[in-house]
């Protein structure tokens, strides 16, 4: 079942579809958790669905459908980051081998006298060469052949690969809509709003916080860094607590989140000459620099002295501007 927030557009591409105008590549992207990936998987079925006369989603009842659930549908492919076979680590990026072969698929006649459909799942992670033999693909469009590209990171793309695809953009819902569905995850209302507010109302994101307890969390980084400018906690401590487990990312991003909070404030407060105007641009690099550490969390390096670092300055900028 597709979100809601999922169905006007999945409307849109099978009525352009049927009548013709659906181009070859799709670029589907929008934030993380909002579904897209479960979107191209639910068009894809219904482009290869054999009742084709409904507008509504595949049947799961016909010989396209049957073996589209198993796994086994010849006319389909799924690209994206594969094993590495020698470490069974996951590989860096997509390869041009990936793509020339999907390419050379792509020509051959349907199995099932349908289309053929791609799906390229985080496409802002192929090498150069790979988008660049995906562009030679994308230039000579054949019929009843067609992509959809994967992305939360559409600017990381090759600006040549954005133009030959139609962009769809997969934003999340309202306010109320989202409280809504968040709540029909069996969250509670309170909750619900608060994981709304933080996961800056993607009701996707806010759930899988949730599952995660974001909420606690959350309270506790807010905790750490409170004690942590009293005095109160070593920047040593604490810094291995936030790098103990699987949530170390999530710790940071609230913590550049509510630093950023206060970052505001203090603008507000700057501007109206209550702070010195120094110390925005302060706490702005100090977000920064956590941000940074953030994104090498995924490198084998050790980020211990580098955090407890950043709670030292944390604790100096706010005494020294508070
Ligand atoms: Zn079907």
């Amino acid at each position: 079942m597709l979100q809601p927030w999922l169905l006007p557009v999945f409307d849109g591409v099978v009525k352009a579809y049927y009548s013709g105008h659906l181009g070859h590549a799709q670029l589907l992207h929008g934030p993380q958790h909002l579904g897209k990936d479960a979107l191209a998987q639910a068009l894809a079925q219904r482009l290869l669905c054999q009742r084709q006369n409904s507008q509504q989603m595949a049947c799961g009842e016909c010989t396209a459908c049957q073996r589209f659930v198993q796994g086994s549908h010849g006319d389909f492919r799924r690209i994206g980051i594969e094993l590495n076979e020698r470490t069974g680590k996951p590989k860096t990026a997509i390869g041009v081998d990936q793509i020339r072969a999907m390419s050379e698929w792509l020509i051959l006649t349907a199995q099932l006298s349908g289309p053929r459909v791609v799906i390229i799942e985080t496409a802002h992670r192929m090498n150069v060469q790979a988008s660049n033999a995906l562009l030679k693909t994308l230039e000579e469009p054949m019929p009843g052949r067609y992509l959809f590209l994967i992305t939360d990171q559409p600017k990381m793309l090759p600006a040549t690969v954005r133009s030959r695809c139609q962009r769809i953009a997969i934003a999340a819902p309202g306010h109320d809509p989202a409280l809504q569905w968040v709540m029909q995850q069996g969250i509670k209302p309170d909750a619900a709003e608060t994981l709304l507010l933080l996961a800056g109302h993607n009701p996707g994101l806010a759930v899988h916080w949730a599952q995660m307890d974001g909420i606690a969390i959350h309270q506790q980084v807010r905790k750490d860094l409170e004690a942590c400018m009293k005095g109160q906690s070593s920047t040593a401590d604490i810094a291995k607590q936030w790098l103990a487990d699987e949530q170390t990312e999530l710790r940071l991003l609230f913590c550049a989140q509510i630093a950023h909070g206060l970052s505001a404030k203090w603008a507000k407060a700057s501007s109206q000459g209550q702070q010195k105007p120094q110390s925005v641009q302060k706490l702005q690099e100090w977000i920064d620099g956590i941000n940074r550490l953030r994104l090498s969390l995924s490198q084998p390096l050790r980020h211990d002295l580098g955090l407890a670092g950043l709670l030292f300055d944390w604790r100096q900028l706010l005494q020294e501007f508070r």
